[in-house]
């Protein structure tokens, strides 16, 4: 079967003119070739002393196998700590690129995969490093505080790297200490963390093209009609979505509030594939996608991240087959944000102890 043809995505830029980048669907493995498919890719990642760490948003199929072969399910804070403490020679990364790039900055020994390296994400294709410096140069006064779905280099010019996992902690740490912040990219989740901390902060224009989508208005009619249901919302949602939330955390805060709260019903505002997840852990609660159309919607994702989709069971085993697809970071710029990245790591570790090598968090 053919890979089906690539799509268009329509993004924001940083200057708020509409960006365009393709996202390429792998070819769907049917589940007559699912079995043969699963056995090749445990046999060679065992024979290459490969682990295989996935995101939450991947094909349920990858987490699945993830899980099965002894890699993880996580966000991207997890991942990325995840890889780090691995003993394994290679880490194949099921996610998007700066995930990848992550991976690889972290355990520059290591050779790090990817099923496709043109797996992009709408806010580091929002925030190009040179822009991004000048941004920084323009406001010395300022902490460079950037979130984790960005380039090396944009991680490299920062002083800080934060996931939606721990950006509320570190900008409250940083607030403490009388620090003013520069924020990017996303807008969305900069300007929840503004409001939860009272942080004098300055935020760059980007959003994710799943998030943005969201609608609160739709939302509302939802929860009518599901009166029982709490509602769980990732930070990168639209401030009128956020507002309507039981609970806002990353996509790990969005599984333990579910646990937490005890409903038997959710309406979830993230990427629908981690319901796959909630589901595995919570059987018997039902879990509603939230809604992504209704007025300005262009529902170019419909809660399912184009990007994340081009991981499947074809490519993955394609790379472990041949190679292709390695990560290469500029050593230089490697280092550098390296930097920035363990700042967060060793800020975790004290303050997040709970995700301290705690597998699929
Ligand atoms: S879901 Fe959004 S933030 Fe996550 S990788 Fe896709 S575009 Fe980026």
């Amino acid at each position: 079967m053919a890979s089906p043809a690539p799509i268009q995505i329509r993004f924001e830029r940083f200057d708020g003119a509409l960006g365009i980048a393709p996202a390429s669907p792998p070819r769907v493995a049917s589940e007559a070739e699912k079995p043969a498919l699963l056995a090749r890719i445990t046999e060679r990642l065992k024979a290459l002393d490969a682990v295989l760490v996935a995101h939450y948003y991947v094909h349920p199929d990858l987490q699945d196998l993830a899980q099965a072969t002894g890699g993880t399910v996580a966000d991207s804070l997890e991942m990325a700590r995840f890889g780090n403490a691995h003993p394994a020679k290679t880490i194949v990364v099921a996610g998007v690129r700066f995930m990848g790039e992550t991976a690889k900055i972290l355990n520059p020994e290591k050779r790090v995969l990817m099923p496709d390296l043109a797996a992009e994400c709408s806010l580091d294709l929002a925030c190009p490093a040179d822009r991004f410096a000048a941004f920084c140069d323009a406001h010395p006064d300022r902490v460079p505080v950037v979130y984790a779905n960005t380039s090396a280099a944009v991680k490299a010019r920062a002083d800080w790297v934060v996931t939606s996992s721990i950006a509320e902690k570190i900008v409250a740490h940083l607030h403490a200490q009388g620090k003013k912040i520069l924020f990017a990219p996303d807008k969305h989740l900069g300007d929840y963390i503004r409001r939860v901390t009272g942080a004098d902060m300055l935020l760059w224009n980007a959003s994710c093209v799943v998030h943005e989508e969201f609608k609160a208005q739709q939302l509302e009619d939802m929860r009518r009609q599901h009166p029982g249901a709490k509602v769980l919302v990732h930070p990168e949602s639209p401030a009128s979505v956020i507002a309507m939330a039981d609970a806002v955390g990353s996509t790990t805060g969005i599984i333990q509030a579910a646990e937490r709260l005890k409903a038997t019903e959710y309406i979830v505002a993230t990427d629908g594939g981690i319901l796959h997840q909630m589901r595995k852990r919570l059987p018997g609660v039902t879990f509603i996608e939230a809604p992504t159309a209704g007025k300005g919607a262009t529902c170019q994702s419909c809660a399912h991240c184009p990007w994340m989709a081009m991981n499947g069971l074809h490519n993955l085993l394609d790379v472990l087959e041949t190679g292709r697809n390695e990560i290469q970071v500029d050593p230089a710029i490697g280092v550098r944000a390296r930097v920035s990245i363990q700042r967060m790591l060793d800020f975790a570790s004290t303050h997040l102890p709970q995700l301290k090598g705690s597998g699929d968090a």
